[in-house]
């Protein structure tokens, strides 16, 4: 199939037939027509879709079912084949990142002072919506990312979740210029987000348990690696919980200069335990979550990803075998990210 064409017959998608264990192959190869472009919409040829972990969840069913059959993958990159009648600013062949937050009301209080992600109408690609196992899918054409040229389609994939959402918990933490910051857990989102403070010349300091993450960390110029609950070697203006894990929320409160943000970038946060004034708040210290993103923030993290040559680690599987790389993501059988690279057209 031409990648500039709207081509009418079927498409292969995969598909959540009944969530389950991954193990039990969940997701089904389907032939589908070619999706029709709403008015606003853009119609996407998929060249590379990055996997994240919410695939997994949509897959086995810890999210709740959204859309019956629903197409995961909601970090895309691919090329305009087409669009409605009501988009303007696009061309058939442009590329474009298609990544989590597809629809906001517009309307609501949080949208209209600029806070989107808290949007209580908002929609999610791969999950309300079908998203990128797959040849097409389609994109509101407000939500399309542009993609600056630097970056190729398998470096720009996990930019578009992991790198987004992390930068959204670097802004969270008010990392003040050339500030010390602290990262707590070292994974996909971190490392990324890791390399936009260090270029924009912030002091890094990676706490985190992992042995190798504290080489990557020192190898992209983290001023020190140590184990999550150790003390950094000073205080810190920012730091950021990338580890799901409560008891840290503490650990890293005390780790913080006075007057200093500690932002929290996960979706799940095991139990916080009983915080004391005295040593962890007081001194205006603050404690804040951070909770999807909005556009803005997507379109400048790609602009400084750019800029600045930010990398993801990957790790690439053809379209094809999606379900493998869901797999070894599961049983952490690969370092980076694993994308998706379409084989089928
Ligand atoms: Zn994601
Ligand atoms: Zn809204």
């Amino acid at each position: 199939m031409s990648e500039s064409t709207v081509t009418a017959g079927t498409t292969r998608a995969w598909s959540v037939t009944r969530p389950g264990p991954v193990e039990e192959d969940p997701l089904r190869f389907v032939e589908r027509p070619v999706p029709v472009p709403g008015d606003d919409e853009l119609l996407v040829h998929v060249r590379v879709c990055g996997v994240c972990r919410t695939d997994l969840h949509v897959t086995e069913g810890d999210l709740p079912v959204h859309r019956p059959g629903v197409t995961p993958g909601h970090e895309v990159v691919g090329v305009v084949a087409g669009f409605g009648a009501g988009v303007e600013g696009f061309a058939v062949g442009d590329r474009v990142g298609v990544a989590w937050l597809r629809h906001t009301d517009g309307g609501c209080a949080y949208c209209l002072r600029g806070a989107e992600n808290l949007c209580p109408r908002s929609e999610y690609t791969g999950w309300d919506a079908d998203g990128g196992y797959a040849e097409y899918t389609t994109v509101p054409a407000g939500f399309a990312y542009r993609l600056p040229g630097a970056l190729d389609d398998v470096a720009l994939a996990p930019l578009l979740c992991a790198g987004i959402i992390g930068y959204r918990a670097l802004r969270r933490a008010s990392l003040p210029p050339g500030g010390r910051l602290g990262l707590y857990g070292f994974g996909g989102s971190a490392h990324l987000c890791a390399q936009v403070a260090l270029a924009e010349g912030a002091t890094v300091h990676v706490l985190t348990r992992g042995t190798d993450a504290r080489r990557l960390a020192l190898d992209l110029g983290a001023a020190s690696a140590r184990d999550a609950y150790d003390l950094p070697p000073e205080p810190l203006d920012s730091a950021i919980l990338f580890a799901p894990v409560g008891d840290l929320v503490p650990v890293a409160l005390r780790a913080l200069d006075r007057g200093g943000v500690l932002s929290v970038a996960g979706i799940h946060l095991s139990d916080v335990p009983p915080l004391r004034y005295e040593t962890d708040l007081f001194y205006e210290k603050e404690l804040r979550s951070v909770t999807s993103n909005t556009r803005a923030d997507g379109r400048e993290f790609l602009e400084k990803a750019a800029l600045h040559g930010v990398r993801a680690k990957t790790h690439t599987y053809p379209l094809s075998r999606a379900p493998q790389a869901l797999k070894d993501l599961k049983a952490g059988r690969f370092d980076g990210a694993a994308v998706l690279v379409n084989d089928l057209s």
